[in-house]
């Protein structure tokens, strides 16, 4: 059996559509050949808009009602709900609730006409009839795959044209490639500069502090009062535009005509040095909408002559700043100010320590001794390209790919026998938010409970059962919550365990567990909510969490409540 487009499962719904036109006096036909040869449904027609007769277009999706009619208006130029390039018309409701499966094609129809007669009345009628949703001009521009990162937003005071500093470090495809292009590389803007004023922006990203970038590259930018409407891919285009812009005289647009006009190397020419240089390349910088409506920042679009195309490519912007990263997660951008301390880095611990880093956590202090080993692959977040790594290196360098903003602080000790390294984990408690022990040693989890009382630090103690069947998340906020050494009656509630031996790897006294790595999931997420809540100082109404995998899933919450007996927390200590 083949697979069946909609009009050929049911074919009237085809005639159903094209009666809709008739009955709405809309004169539109069936385009046979695309029909015929494409198995695709296209109709065309004209309509009346104010005395004016204007072109539209259909096309129907293979799954026709499911999915949207694209209606196109080409020989239009419309300032908003348009796509410049494509002429695609936005006539209903982007999200997937804007379209349902009794709409037609002369619906769109009757939309399109309403939209047009608002564009000609004025951009009050527009505003009046359209959903308040922010149209970013560049969304509809074809990029090539490769990233441009801007890690800060541009000032506002901006002259006509200045030059712009860009580095180049190596992206995922540079390896075992004879033909390098521009596009093998990944891309950051590093500075802004205008008649000798210079803009640096910060060196967020992990490969901006790891990475040596190759010799800087230098271009000019064009500050357009408006976004440009008009063939950017094309060169001749571009620089004739531009010369409208700023004259034919001008000296930046003179020179990145003439570089376009001499460059002939389809793959990147090498320097004296032996280094890949960059074709000509330019940009242009505009506002355009931003996340709401009327609300606009300073697109950045950087623009590469292709010998091979002879066209103009264009790399992505990703905006990446801690405003954008929150932008995602609103309710968690206090956590930007807080300190956590998270000492065990295994199956557990790496996947808490990397969920805090995509939070936005700003200070992350990491604690384990251990290297990865390949036996690790199965649970740990660390991959193959970390094997023999340190666990705090490795998860210093996924969280600051998640969230660069982040502070990590590596501390590769061994707990509890030297008194030096003892001092320092004294101090670094006392300097903390919230410690979160998932060394699931019994030892260390007394001396993180001894430590947590005497600095009045909350601390959150995290476990996995054998073969990862369950778990325990207990956690203590100092003389207000039980603490480790507290009786409660859940002390009694055994969490279910596989009855698997544990195993011991090569070479070393240490056993590990048998156990799958989304079974612990469930605990890191619990410990992670957990930790989050106690740092944005939620009120919980409990302190420890029992987590079934085995026989079946469950959650289970209780409160810790201080015990009058206990010896650290109980009322002699008082
Ligand atoms: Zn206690």
């Amino acid at each position: 059996m083949n697979y069946q487009t909609w009009f050929e499962r049911r074919p009237e719904l085809l005639e159903e559509e094209i009666h809709s036109f008739i009955e709405q006096d809309l004169n539109f036909l069936l385009d046979e050949q695309v029909k015929k040869d494409m198995r695709g449904i296209v109709f065309k027609g004209t309509v009346d808009v104010n005395g004016e007769e204007v072109e539209l277009e259909l096309i129907y999706p293979s799954e026709f009602p499911s999915q949207r009619i694209v209606i196109k208006a080409s020989e239009r130029n419309l300032f908003r709900h348009q796509n410049p390039f494509e002429k695609n018309l936005c006539v209903i409701p982007h999200d997937q609730y804007g379209w349902d499966s009794s709409m037609t094609g002369a619906f769109m129809v009757k939309q399109a006409i309403r939209l047009l007669e608002d564009i000609e009345t004025g951009v009050e009628a527009v505003e009046k009839n359209e959903v308040e949703s922010p149209e970013p001009w560049s969304n509809y521009l074809r990029f090539e795959n490769v990233p441009l990162f801007i890690t800060e937003h541009l000032p506002d005071s901006l002259g006509e044209t200045g030059t712009f500093t860009i580095a180049r470090y190596f992206g995922h495809y540079y390896e075992n490639k004879e033909q390098v292009t521009f596009q093998d590389y990944h891309y950051v803007l590093e500075g802004i500069k205008q008649l000798g004023e210079q803009f640096e922006l910060p060196k967020t990203l992990p490969f901006q502090r790891w990475n040596k970038p190759f010799p800087l590259e230098n271009g000019l930018w064009f500050h357009l009062k408006e976004p440009p409407n008009f063939n950017i891919y094309e060169p001749k285009a571009v620089v004739e535009e531009l010369g409208h812009m700023y004259g034919e005289s001008n000296k930046d647009v003179a020179q990145l005509k003439s570089q376009i006009n001499k460059y002939k190397f389809a793959q990147l020419p090498k320097n004296k040095k032996g280094r890949d240089q960059l074709p000509p390349h330019f940009a242009f910088i505009f506002d355009e909408e931003n996340y709401e409506r009327n609300q606009y920042r300073k697109a950045f679009i950087w623009g590469v002559y292709d010998f091979n195309t002879k066209s103009i490519k264009y790399s992505k912007p990703h905006y990446l700043t801690k405003d954008e990263h929150f932008k995602r997660i609103p309710e968690l951008t206090s956590l930007d100010s807080k300190r956590v301390l998270i000492a065990g880095l295994g199956s557990l611990g790496s996947a808490v320590a990397l969920e805090l880093g995509k939070s936005g956590v700003g200070s992350l202090m990491l604690m384990d001794k251990d290297m990865l080993d390949v036996g690790n692959l199965v649970r740990h977040t660390g991959t193959i390209d970390y094997v023999g790594m340190r666990k705090t290196k490795l998860l210093e360098e996924q969280i600051l790919s998640h969230y660069p903003f982040a502070h990590v602080e590596k501390l590769d000790y061994f707990i509890g026998h030297d008194v030096e390294v003892m001092e320092r984990i004294y101090q670094k408690v006392s300097e903390v938010d919230l410690v979160i022990n998932l060394t699931a040693e019994e030892s260390v989890i007394r001396i993180f409970n001894r430590l947590s009382l005497e600095l009045d630090k909350p601390v959150i103690h995290g476990w996995i059962s054998n073969g990862a069947w369950g778990g325990r998340v207990l956690r203590t906020i100092p003389m207000q919550t039980g603490c480790y050494l507290c009786e409660s009656e859940q002390d009694d509630i055994t969490v279910a365990s596989s009855p698997i031996e544990e195993i011991y790897p090569r070479g070393c006294g240490f056993p590990t567990f048998a156990g799958a790595s989304f079974d612990i999931y469930g605990i890191a997420t619990q410990t992670v909510r957990m930790a989050v809540d106690t740092l944005l100082e939620r009120k919980l109404d409990y302190d420890h969490i029992i987590v079934q995998n085995y026989p079946y899933p469950k959650v289970e919450v209780f409160p810790h409540k201080r015990d009058k007996d206990c010896p650290l927390c109980g009322v002699k200590a008082e």
